[in-house]
């Protein structure tokens, strides 16, 4: 896990996608062929921080990892880009997680790897 993290963690620290050469159409996670126009001339891109919620859901059963975080608030949040990111909520009173509510990006803790004792940091998002 820690390993296979540590590859891709510009990735989550930095919310990398990327941004097709030939119409400019932007991905997150990043794409090896555009879905719009299938080139596969993509370049690596930050994504911008906020966004709007889409849709979004409440997990009650635990994800392997997340036993403390129920329950679990996701959301699909559709970037200022146009590019959709799937991701936790945190640190939202319940009512505010709506469909179309704008959120931003942060930096959490997502959790500590038992083996390692390191603790791992990624990006999750705040409503408001
Ligand atoms: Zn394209």
């Amino acid at each position: 896990m820690a390993i296979q993290f540590w590859r891709i963690r510009d990735r989550y620290y930095r919310l990398m996608g990327n941004r097709c050469d030939d119409c400019g159409a932007e991905f997150f996670p990043p794409v090896y062929r555009c879905r719009d126009c299938g080139s596969r001339h993509l370049a690596d891109k930050d994504m911008p921080r906020t966004g709007r919620i889409l849709t979004h859901t409440q997990l009650h059963e635990p994800l392997p990892g997340f036993e403390s975080q129920v329950p679990l608030n996701l959301a699909v949040i559709e970037l200022q880009n146009g590019a959709r990111v799937l991701a936790q909520i945190v640190d939202t009173p319940q009512e505010k997680i709506e469909t179309g509510a704008k959120a931003r990006a942060v930096i959490r803790r997502v959790q500590v790897d038992g083996d390692s004792g390191q603790i791992l940091y990624g990006y999750k998002f705040v409503v408001g």
